[in-house]
């Protein structure tokens, strides 16, 4: 056996001991670290600041330019129109033509965010609900034109509609609440408000059928 093939040999020895020690090295941190588990729902999950959730909508500002659904990968994004949508730049607001459904398919969706980015009006944001559930996939659908004819900008999870809620769940129900009646906090513009909003899309959608 010439030198250089012996010195392979053994240096592919060590280098597969060493990537067993570094693996076993992290395995072991973790063996021995203090255990967390978070006693939800009686606790408040940790959610991270730029945690991607379900999305909050400003639909009063979307011209259903269609670029969101475009860039997602997976099509889930379902928008109908029936004409072209401006920005007002007096008011911030879409005006002109009809989105007749704006739809976010939750069953697909993998939270990427793909969609966020490409908006132009800035108005599809993540948001930080974690919990909706729902009992077919047809409940994974969330119609967010019809969100707006109700004057909502998130879909409510299930849970909130519960009387007997955990003080951070109280507290959070208070600030969804409070959140949806309240100006543009998300932008920081209190210049578009859940009523111009609602009258916006009940004119815009006029046949709703919910
Ligand atoms: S988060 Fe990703 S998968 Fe979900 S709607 Fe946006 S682009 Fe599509
Ligand atoms: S990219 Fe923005 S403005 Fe265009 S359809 Fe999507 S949410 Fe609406």
């Amino acid at each position: 056996m010439q030198n250089g093939t012996v010195r392979g040999y053994f240096r592919d020895i060590w280098q597969t001991v060493y990537s067993i020690l570094v693996g076993m090295r992290i395995s072991l941190k973790y063996c021995f670290a203090k255990t967390v588990t978070l006693q939800y729902p009686d606790m408040a999950p940790a959610l991270q600041p730029r945690y991607r959730g379900f999305h909050f909508f400003e639909i009063e500002k979307c011209i259903a330019c269609d670029l969101c659904a475009k860039a997602c990968p997976v099509d889930c994004i379902y928008i109908e129109k029936t004409g072209p949508r401006k920005i007002d730049k007096a008011t911030g607001v879409a005006a002109g033509g009809a989105m007749t459904r704006y739809a976010i398919d939750y069953s697909k969706c993998m939270f990427c965010a793909l969609c966020v980015d490409p908006c132009p009006t800035e108005c599809i944001h993540m948001g930080n609900l974690h919990d909706l559930s729902g009992y077919d996939r047809e409940s994974m659908i969330v119609e967010f034109t019809d969100l707006a004819v109700e004057g909502l900008q998130t879909p409510q999870p299930l849970w909130m509609q519960r009387d007997n809620l955990p003080e951070w769940a109280r507290q959070r129900k208070e600030d969804w609440v409070e959140f949806r009646q309240s100006d543009d906090k998300l932008s920081g513009k209190n210049e578009v408000r859940r009523e111009k909003m609602q009258a916006a899309m009940v004119a815009s959608v006029p046949s709703k059928k919910k």
